[in-house]
């Protein structure tokens, strides 16, 4: 098995370069065989992780194993490996379109694509709004992780779970496509694109032209 460590920078860097997290937002988390996870540390860019960062969590007290700060995120990751044995990886992030939908409280269509279908499952739950960090988030987290392997948080961003990391990042990448294909389908349904992202009206577009 490679260097979970070595995973988490690899997969932290094309979230990055993908732009599936900005900044110093998101979080990833990979257990050992030790009843251990390594996660990555609080406040840092995904893009520019180094794999002696990452800090180790006793998955059953929760206790940091020698030094770092972890992720403030740090109780839903715990929750996850304490009650799905199954999850080998935890990410999360904010990905723009994902988080589209939390702040309208708009539940992510998985079954739009065979691809959605297969890759999520049959329903993405919506996890209710809870501070980020607390333990209340990791208690809403855990009252409807039973049989998802993505989920949107309200107003906040997405999370995606797998079987090693490779899994719940490809998970992650293809949630924020269905989010964003349901964006455009239920925008045009809508008349949004048409009503709301209006062009320049012609009497500016000629003003603008004429100015140059
Ligand atoms: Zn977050």
């Amino acid at each position: 098995m490679s260097d979970p460590r070595e995973e988490i920078v690899k997969y932290g860097k094309m979230m990055y370069d993908r732009k599936l997290n900005t900044g110093a937002s998101g979080n990833i988390s990979a257990r050992t065989e030790k009843g251990t996870m390594f996660i990555t540390p609080s406040g840092s860019c995904k893009g520019l992780l180094e794999a002696d960062q990452m800090v180790e969590i006793s998955i059953a007290d929760g206790k940091v194993i020698g030094t770092g700060r972890p992720s403030m995120e740090t109780p839903f990751h715990l929750a996850f490996y304490r009650n799905r044995p199954d999850v080998m990886a935890v990410v999360h992030s904010h990905p723009m379109f994902c988080t589209v939908c939390a702040c309208g409280n708009i539940k992510v269509r998985p079954n739009l694509t065979p691809e959605g279908l297969l890759v999520l499952g049959k329903d993405v739950p919506m996890v209710s709004y809870a501070t980020p960090g607390s333990e209340d988030l990791a208690a809403l987290v855990q009252g409807s992780m039973a049989s998802a392997n993505a989920f949107l948080l309200e107003k906040h961003g997405a999370i995606t779970l797998g079987k090693d990391l490779a899994e719940a990042y490809f998970r992650m990448e293809t949630l924020e496509y269905m989010a964003e294909l349901q964006y455009h389908i239920e925008s045009d349904q809508h008349g949004i694109v048409h009503n709301k992202f209006r062009s320049l009206q012609p009497a500016e577009v000629e003003r603008i032209l004429k100015g140059k």
